[in-house]
């Protein structure tokens, strides 16, 4: 991913990313609790935008960040960010924090700020991804609110990918607390078996708008989709795997490690046949 653009919106204002003034006493940088999505524009369009502008103020009520804007001037000034820096195919940040005026770990003074990030991103596809399953766990759901796109959540996520990275694995898988598969560290998870596809239920974790998206798109095909608890044990009745996400669009898995033990998948027809309709419904190919 490439530098930050050079137009952000900031509380309300287009400013030059020059003009970006941040304190180090940044409350969400000490305490987390921040929100955010990530989205992506194809060809100057922004895919499912009022879908991630919506869940990104659902994100701060869940962290208790107080808003001043709406969804609707939120979904304007990402659209605006992206014609002022003349963004075609991009990745799309927006991002709500605790401001600086405590460094106490709550103050009723403590304001929230917002501001829109972008810049220019193409997904890679990617059809041989190879998993670790990472020794960290979901957070239970009354431990962080699992919908909610808070920087708290990403800490675990990130060693996670860390871990896999430093295995020479592409991505770690999480197990959630019941040690059922939950997801990856920026994706959701799907199994296929004989044409018929997979996914452990969305309710430990994000349910992701890629997800929905391949949902609606695979039963539009006519093929079954079935929301399941999946245990590591399960997998290797499977033939093959994928993951989806805003940033990674759909990815074929080859591999999942775990326990000393690896097991293989063959990337179907099926995910070819969801990537390429993924890719006509987001706007990339017609
Ligand atoms: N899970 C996590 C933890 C994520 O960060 C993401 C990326 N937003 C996803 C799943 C996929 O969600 P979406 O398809 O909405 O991008």
């Amino acid at each position: 991913m490439s530098a930050i653009s050079e137009y952000i919106w900031f509380d309300g204002k287009i400013i030059h990313q020059d003009e970006v003034n941040l304190s180090l006493l940044t409350h969400s940088l000490h305490y987390a609790g921040s929100a955010w999505e990530g989205e992506r524009s194809y060809n100057g369009v922004i895919f499912k935008l009022m879908e991630h502008t919506t869940r990104l103020l659902e994100s701060a009520k869940a962290m208790h960040l107080e808003v001043a804007y709406s969804a609707d001037e939120i979904a304007k000034a990402t659209k605006e960010v992206i014609i002022k820096n003349n963004l075609s195919n991009s990745y799309i940040r927006p991002i709500i924090w605790r401001s600086s005026e405590s460094m106490m770990v709550y103050n009723k003074n403590l304001t929230t700020h917002i501001a829109i990030i972008a810049f220019e991103s193409n997904a890679i596809l990617r059809n041989d991804i190879r998993l670790c399953v990472s020794p960290w766990r979901k957070p239970s759901v009354n431990v962080l609110p699992p919908q909610s796109k808070c920087s708290a959540a990403y800490a675990m996520l990130t060693i996670s990918k860390k871990i896999a990275h430093d295995e020479r694995f592409d991505d770690a898988l999480i197990l959630d607390q019941y040690e059922q598969i939950a997801e990856c560290t920026t994706t959701n998870i799907f199994f296929i078996k004989d044409d018929v596809i997979f996914t452990p239920i969305a309710d430990r974790f994000l349910n992701g708008i890629t997800r929905q998206t391949v949902i609606e798109i695979a039963r539009n095909i006519g093929k079954k989709v079935y929301e399941v608890r999946l245990t590591l044990d399960e997998i290797a009745n499977y033939q093959s795997c994928f993951l989806t996400g805003t940033s990674a669009e759909i990815q074929g898995v080859t591999s999942i490690n775990f326990q000393g033990k690896k097991v293989n998948f063959t990337i179907s027809d099926l995910i070819l046949t969801l990537q390429d309709e993924y890719a006509k419904i987001v706007g990339k190919i017609n």
